[in-house]
């Protein structure tokens, strides 16, 4: 063991974990998880403290962990350090003058954080690279899922993850493309 501390998983939902459909009228929200999402989340969680942060609502964020627990065993929403939604976001004029929805990493500076995982030992997990547009050096980019059966990104990620759990400071680490640096 070392004696870095131990670090923090900041886990994205949409696309990244889980696939969401809206209400309708006859309906209620339907939510598909990722293959292999009880295995990565039982994997990550030896070596990782978790954490969730989406773009999303309270609301659909708190149903989909719901689901999470009940169709997997794994209690994220029990276990998670902070369960961050929408309101936890800003909105940024991209240069196409679309606005967009941000996760400003430099929330990862808020002092009862910092007391308990220096901002080198965050890591974030998000499809959309985007959303960490400050923020690159805690990102671990996935591929989006949409409901692909055979997808084994989460399987794959899990493996990544655990073989770079004892790095002193995740910002140093070239991260894109961890798919093709892969442990044997
Ligand atoms: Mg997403």
């Amino acid at each position: 063991m070392t004696s870095f501390p131990r670090p923090l998983l900041v886990l994205d939902l949409d696309e990244t974990l889980w696939y969401g459909m809206e209400a309708t009228d006859d309906a209620d929200i339907q939510f598909s998880l990722r293959p292999h999402l009880g295995l990565f989340l039982d994997h990550v969680s030896q070596d990782f403290d978790l954490a969730v942060w989406t773009a999303a609502s309270g609301d659909w964020m708190r149903r989909g962990l719901s689901v999470l627990h009940a169709e997997t065993g794994f209690d994220l929403a029990g276990r998670a350090v902070f369960l961050w939604d929408r309101e936890r976001c800003s909105w940024r004029r991209g240069e196409d003058g679309e606005l967009r929805q941000r996760k400003p990493a430099r929330k990862f500076r808020a002092g009862w954080l910092r007391a308990r995982y220096p901002r080198g030992r965050i890591l974030a997990v998000d499809d959309v690279p985007g959303n960490y547009a400050c923020g690159y050096g805690h990102l671990v980019r996935v591929t989006s899922w949409t409901g692909e059966e055979s997808d084994m990104e989460l399987w794959h990620l899990a493996a990544y993850l655990r073989s770079i759990a004892q790095t002193g400071d995740f910002r140093t680490l070239e991260k894109r493309g961890w798919r093709s640096r892969m442990p044997e």
